[in-house]
């Protein structure tokens, strides 16, 4: 018998799913605004379903490095192909979005750049740089690619001083082949994460939930990235956002992800979001505050 966690198709979307329409003052001047300034956002080219609450509350993560990514990950909606030229000026027009936005909390994330010989990282390390050194009282997340793993490209980016350093696992290990990941690149991302934190404060990861997971992988990860130092995680439902993309496997209801977070938290991360809406750069200034008093 089908359970109302255990839908297949897209549109069967259980009830708690139902994203709003985009809306708000503050949505579509911040829209406007970004396509005046010709930049990019997770928030539009991953289709976020939080997108009126975040714009609204003057909260969005700018997507560096064009917006066309080099990998073809299956989960993810972003426009995979060649990718543009950097644009050097990209941080000024950051700095003018954040100062209209009155954001005090940037995060900032990009696409994979692996047809750049050195991964995109100067140009990424140079972004992070512009920001926190413009004077601004502020705080800058930054959730990076993992950059094949490299210690020269990956130690530039980390010496730049972000406040807090993200990088996504993804999904569990035993998924890595179903979301056209090479299996090794779950090892390299907990690399990355053990190399952050070796430099960074604070260090953070997020997971979709709902690709065929079972509860075993899922205290795994918790464990692994434990054991790699990560504070601060993040548990969000995968949601199909194109007919192209995997098939959810499963939904999971509001009360299985209060569930997972507190299975999480017994692991010893310092702060978990978990939710249907959840995305790693969701409520991240937040989490962050959360996470300092508790030793990131
Ligand atoms: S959760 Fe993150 S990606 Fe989604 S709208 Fe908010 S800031 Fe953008």
């Amino acid at each position: 018998m089908k359970t109302e966690t255990d839908f297949k198709t897209r549109n069967a979307k259980p009830k708690w799913l139902k994203a709003s329409i985009p809306s708000g003052e503050n949505y579509f001047k911040i829209k406007k605004e970004l396509e005046r300034k010709n930049l990019s956002t997770i928030c539009r080219s991953a289709k976020c379903p939080n997108i009126s609450e975040c714009w609204n509350n003057h909260h969005a993560t700018f997507l560096i490095m064009g917006d066309t990514c080099s990998r073809a990950c299956s989960f993810c909606s972003v426009k995979k192909g060649s990718p543009r030229p950097l644009h050097p000026e990209e941080a000024d027009r950051i700095l003018e979005m954040v100062e209209i936005m009155r954001t005090k909390y940037v995060v900032i994330t990009s696409v994979t750049r692996d047809d750049l010989e050195d991964g995109g990282s100067a140009h990424f390390a140079a972004v992070i740089k512009k920001i926190k050194s413009s004077g601004r009282d502020l705080k800058l997340e930054v959730l990076i690619p993992d950059f094949k793993g490299n210690k020269e490209h990956l130690d530039r980016v980390f010496a730049a001083g972000a406040d807090v350093l993200n990088h996504n696992l993804e999904t569990v290990k035993s998924l890595y082949e179903k979301v056209n990941r090479k299996p090794q690149n779950y090892y390299v991302s907990l690399s990355v994460l053990k190399a952050a934190k070796e430099k960074q404060p604070v260090t953070k990861s997020g997971i979709m939930v709902g690709l065929g997971e079972t509860k075993a992988d899922l205290d795994e990860l918790f464990h692994d990235l434990r054991e790699n130092g990560v504070g601060l995680l993040t548990i969000g439902q995968y949601l199909q956002p194109t007919a192209e993309n995997l098939p959810v496997a499963k939904f999971y209801s509001p009360g299985e992800f209060e569930e997972l977070k507190k299975t999480a938290l017994s692991f010893g991360f310092a702060a978990v979001e978990a939710g249907p809406f959840v995305r790693s750069s969701y409520n991240a200034g937040r989490m962050y505050r959360q996470g300092l008093g508790k030793g990131g």
